[in-house]
């Protein structure tokens, strides 16, 4: 079942996703559902475009698979994602059944594979995913600090100027999230 080398492949397009979403000002992450040789769905981050706190990467993929297979439950595929997905995107990957999980970088803030959870190893699931991590980390992660840096960079610009100091912007300048 493992396989490196389309592993790599298929990172790499998740990659090119995730580039997608950090242009549009959405934290970059990326993901792609592949079954058999095929690619079934590919999407990115668009919480912000969709107004959808839901619309993570992987959330996506998934509907889209949904719909594409015509089928709620996504069995033998494998879902390739540039970072470790969160406790929302873990809990649909078990819900859909797909056999494995591929990610890049590691989410030590909210990962839900090995960071800050661990729910794909829980005994009490009757599906079981198995998981590859790694792939491509390096590259996965850099997209992700680059983009945080370049935001840190700015709310530090916003925040010594005189008209943020005035503005009571608190919402709109708060902790980055996805
Ligand atoms: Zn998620």
């Amino acid at each position: 079942m493992e396989d490196r080398k389309s592993d790599t492949k298929y990172m790499k397009m998740a990659l090119e996703e995730a580039k997608k979403s950090g242009q549009a000002e959405e934290v970059p992450v990326g993901a792609i559902l592949v079954k058999g040789d095929e690619v079934i769905a590919r999407d990115h981050n668009r919480c912000i475009a969709l107004n959808d706190p839901t619309a993570h990467a992987e959330i996506l993929v998934l509907r889209k698979a949904g719909e594409i297979l015509n089928n709620y439950r996504l069995n033998d595929t494998v879902m390739y994602v540039t970072a470790e997905p969160c406790p929302m995107c873990a809990s649909a990957m078990v819900h859909s059944r797909i056999s494995r999980l591929v990610f890049g970088a590691v989410e030590p803030k909210f990962g839900a594979v090995e960071s800050r959870f661990k729910l794909l190893q829980d005994e009490g699931l009757n599906h079981k995913i198995e998981v590859s991590r790694g792939v491509l980390e390096e590259e996965c992660a850099e997209i992700l600090k680059d983009f945080f840096k370049e935001r840190r960079g700015n709310l530090k610009e916003v925040r010594s100027s005189p008209a943020y100091a005035k503005a009571s912007a608190d919402k709109e300048f708060g902790e980055l999230n996805r």
